[in-house]
Parts: structure tokens; sequence; C-alpha cells
């Protein structure tokens, strides 16, 4: 490498072009993020690394690329949300789920995600060759909003190591914006990929529910979870996100379409658009219910600027209206226990997970395994959910929420009928403080309300660095796009990626 440029300041794109070029190696690469992920190992980023494993991955990644066959983004790292499982065997990595349930768990198989990153689908052809690092935190099966239900710590957010990154993808976020690695899988079932990108600075996208497999995700919430990518820019998200995504027989939800470049849909000119209006003819539409009196001062503030900014690059703002925003919250937090009740039951202590000793009988085993293993928030939701799907309270909750879930999906294409994306705030304010919404889980459970609606409604959904509000904290901007529509999100987050630098910050001592 020419000398002053760091090796971690490559992102997805540039690290894949410094890789095919030689200017370094896939062994310096990983050697240099390896170190680094140990000297900050103080972020709580990371639930595992395997030193040795991923050494020989970058070897088999160097030896492609001399040779010449080897894929767009081999040699390049990447970690996993510990959600994802992946191959003892092959991976010498854990999979946890952030859970004292699973702590150690040995996974026979790697996730399909996984695997179309890594060295592919065995009998199912080759994989992009990204070199995996290790398994990062995670809130507990992925529920909570700030990694602080992690049975394995919090995770720290890069801008103020005194702040939560957001959750439940939060050591995702926190290792991307502190340049431990160039990109991240997540998982977004509420908003999991959004408001931690949000609130560490980084850009995330969820496409919409189908796009990535769920095979060996561990499931929280069935018709909502859905995988994506954390990464610095738009378009290193599009990198991955074309690598990881596509038809799976293995997931029964997948979506049977041909598989997406959505760097190349990205890329792709607009009709009509002109020199420095790269977004002519984009209606944005600004719903109403995004934008009330009680949205933070400083979040608003960074928002309207990044909205003058997309105008400039010639989008036209229009007004919306999601009446049914509130109802969201709800809805998702009935739906989402009531399917994680059902999830969750396989973690008996007899077929999987913890198992607590000397039971005295069946009983005993089920109850203590289950106490020691899940905690609190997973507790508290496997309790909703079984109460709403229980017999006289089904109708009256676990129904009534479906229809309502109906009618928040209904209003969303009201919108697309005067819109083309959909753009609001993540969250109601920056990144809290570790410790000050943890005795309140209904105060955390409000704090969705941006993010849950096109997640009930199964839409994709981005967050992408939108300037700075209270105490230096990073404000994210959501863009909310029609089903299968991932293209026209990413070329919004890259036409204001162009005109702005706010994605490629650095937080200090980074
Ligand atoms: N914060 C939401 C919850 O706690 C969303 C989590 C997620 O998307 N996995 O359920």
């Amino acid at each position: 490498m020419s000398a002053g440029t760091e090796l971690h300041a490559l992102g997805v794109a540039d690290a894949a072009r410094a890789l095919r070029e030689r200017r370094c190696s896939a062994v310096e690469l990983t050697q240099h993020l390896l170190a680094r992920a140990a000297a900050h190992a103080g972020l709580g980023a990371f639930l595992a690394v395997n030193e040795a494993a991923a050494l020989a991955q970058a070897r088999a990644a160097d030896a492609r690329l001399a040779r010449g066959d080897a894929g767009p983004l081999a040699g390049v790292p990447v970690a996993h949300k510990d959600i994802f499982v992946t191959d003892f065997a092959t991976s010498g990595l854990p999979s946890t789920a952030g859970s004292r349930m699973l702590a150690g768990y040995r996974s026979p198989f790697d996730a399909t995600v996984v695997a179309r990153l890594g060295d592919g689908e065995p009998g199912r052809g080759a994989g992009a060759g990204m070199v995996t690092l290790g398994k990062l935190n995670c809130d507990e099966f992925a529920m909570g909003s700030a990694n602080e239900n992690s049975a394995f710590g919090p995770a720290r957010n890069p801008w103020d190591a005194s702040r939560v990154p957001g959750g439940s993808s939060g050591g995702s976020a926190a290792a991307v914006a502190a340049r431990l690695v160039p990109a991240a899988t997540g998982t977004d079932t509420g908003g999991s990929i959004r408001q931690p990108a949000g609130f560490s600075g980084v850009t995330g996208i969820k496409p919409t529910y189908g796009v990535c497999s769920r095979y060996g995700m561990i499931a929280f919430a069935s018709s909502l979870d859905q995988a994506g990518v954390l990464a610095r820019s738009a378009e290193d998200c599009a990198l991955v996100l074309s690598a990881m995504s596509g038809f799976d027989e293995r997931d029964a939800t997948s979506a049977q379409r041909p598989p997406q470049d959505f760097h190349a849909q990205m890329l792709q000119p607009r009709e009509g658009a002109g020199a420095g209006r790269p977004l002519a003819g984009l209606r944005l539409g600004l719903p109403r219910e995004f934008f009330p009196a009680a949205l933070a001062a400083d979040v608003h503030g960074a928002l309207r600027a990044a909205l003058a900014e997309l105008e400039k690059l010639g989008a036209t703002l229009v007004d919306v209206s999601l009446p049914r925003t509130e109802l969201a919250i709800p809805v998702y937090y009935l739906i989402a226990p009531a399917e994680a009740s059902s999830n969750l039951s396989r973690f008996d202590g007899v077929r999987y997970g913890h198992r607590a000793a000397d039971p005295a009988d069946l009983l005993d085993l089920y109850k203590r395994s289950r106490s020691e293993g899940f905690g609190a928030e997973v507790q508290r939701r496997i309790m909703i959910g079984t109460y709403v799907l229980s017999h006289g309270y089904y109708d009256a909750y676990y129904l009534q929420a479906q229809k309502l879930r109906r009618m928040i999906a209904d209003d969303f294409q009201g919108c697309f009928r005067d819109c083309d994306v959909i753009a609001g705030p993540v969250a109601p304010s920056v990144a809290w403080k570790i410790g000050e919404q943890a005795d309140d889980p209904v105060k955390a459970y409000l704090a969705d309300i941006f993010t849950l609606p096109a997640s009930l409604a199964g839409l994709p959904g981005m967050s992408v660095p939108a300037g700075f509000g209270a105490h230096g904290m990073p404000v994210g901007l959501q863009l909310i796009g029609n089903y299968f529509d991932e293209a026209t999100l990413l070329q919004t987050a890259h036409a204001l990626q162009q005109a702005t630098d706010f994605h490629a910050r650095v937080p200090a001592g980074f």
C-alpha cells in the first residue's frame, strides 16, 4: 500500500480494488484488522474472533487473486452479527444470539448469508470469498434497541463510549463505525439495522422481506426478520447485499426472483438526470406523522438540512401521511413477542440450549433451564407472546394486531401513489447513555416508532448518515422504498453521499 493509507481506512469497494491490483494482500489486511479488533476490544463489538480460521481464508483468497479466478469481494473482511450461525468445524466460531442459552453453541452448518459471502454453499456454487473476521455482539435474540440486552455485556458507541451504539445489531454498527471491519451483517425485525446504523453514523440497509435467506439466522419473529448490511457507504452496502441475497429453497419465505446486482442498479443514471441533478424526477414523500412536535430539535435540524441537499440534487419533496404510525408500536409489540414465544420454545434444555444442573424432575429441568438461560427482556417477551396467543385473548390481541398490520401496509401503498421514496428520521433522538433506559423497557419500545411501520409492511429501508446532533452524536436519515425497489433507495443514498461527507467522518480515536 502507498504510504499514508492505513488499511482500516479502506471500505468494501476500496479494499476490493486494492486487493485486485495487488496493492495489499488479504493476509495483510486481515492481520491488520485482527490486531485492531484486539486493540479496541473495550468497545465490546466482537463476541468471538478466530485468527487462525480468518488467516486461512485470507490465504485462500490471496491464492485465488493470484490465479485471477477470484470473485469481486475476495479477500475483503466481513464480520457477522452473532445471530447468523457459522459452521464451527470450519470457522471455529460459536453462535450465541447474544444469549446465555446458547453460550458456546457449535453450529454444524453456515447460515446461507454467511456461506454466500464466504466460501459458498456446498454443491451450490462459489461464494464471494470474503474473509470472516468474527462474530459481533447483539441484543439477546435480537430483542432490544441498545445492545444492552446482550448476555455478554454491552457494545459501546465509538462516537462516545458512554453511549449505546443502538441495537439490536449494536456490535455490527460499532465495528463498522470504529473501522474495525469494512462491512458487517445485521438483522432487522423492527429496526435493528437502521437504528444502530443511525446511532453510530454508518450506512445500513434492510432489504424487502424475502430478499435475503433466513436459513441459519436464529429466529426472533419469522414474519419480520430480515438480513441486511451495515457499511460505510451506500456503494459498499450494495456490493455486499448483492453477494448475500437471492432465492434460497431452504427458506420458504425467500422471494423467487433472479439474482440482483444492486451496485450496477444503483449506478444506473435516472431518466432525466442531468449534471449535478442525479435525483431529477425523484419524489420524496415526507409523512407528517414522522415529523411530530416531539421530534428532538437537533434531529429535526439535521434532517431538514439533508432534505434540502436532496432537493438540490433534483428531488421534489411531497407531503404524505401514514396515519397509523403510532399504532405500529402496539401492533409490533404483540406480533413480535407472539412469534418469539413460539420460536424460542425449542430452547428447553433438552433439544437445544443451556441445561440446568441436577434437575429434580422434568418440570424443574424446563423451568430452571429457561430461567437461567434467558435474560429478563427475552423472558418478558415470551410471557407477553404466550399471553396474547392464549385461548380467549387470541382474537382480542393477536388477530386485531394482524388486521392493523395489513392496514399499516396499505397506508404505505397509498403513499407510494404520490412518491417514490419515503424519508424521515430513524429515531426520535440521538443515542442515549448506557443504562439510561435500562429499567424502563417501554421507553425503548416507544423509540422504535419510526422503524416499526416499514418492518410490519415488509418494505426495504435504509439509514444514511445525515449530520450530527446533540453531544456531537450522529443523526440518521431513514429512507423507505416500495417492495423490491432497493435500487432507488441506494441511488438516493449514493447521490447524497456524493454531495456530503457525513458517512466518511471517523469518530475521534479511530
Ligand atoms: N427494537 C426492536 C425490538 O426490540 C427491534 C429489534 C430488531 O429489529 N431485531 O424488538
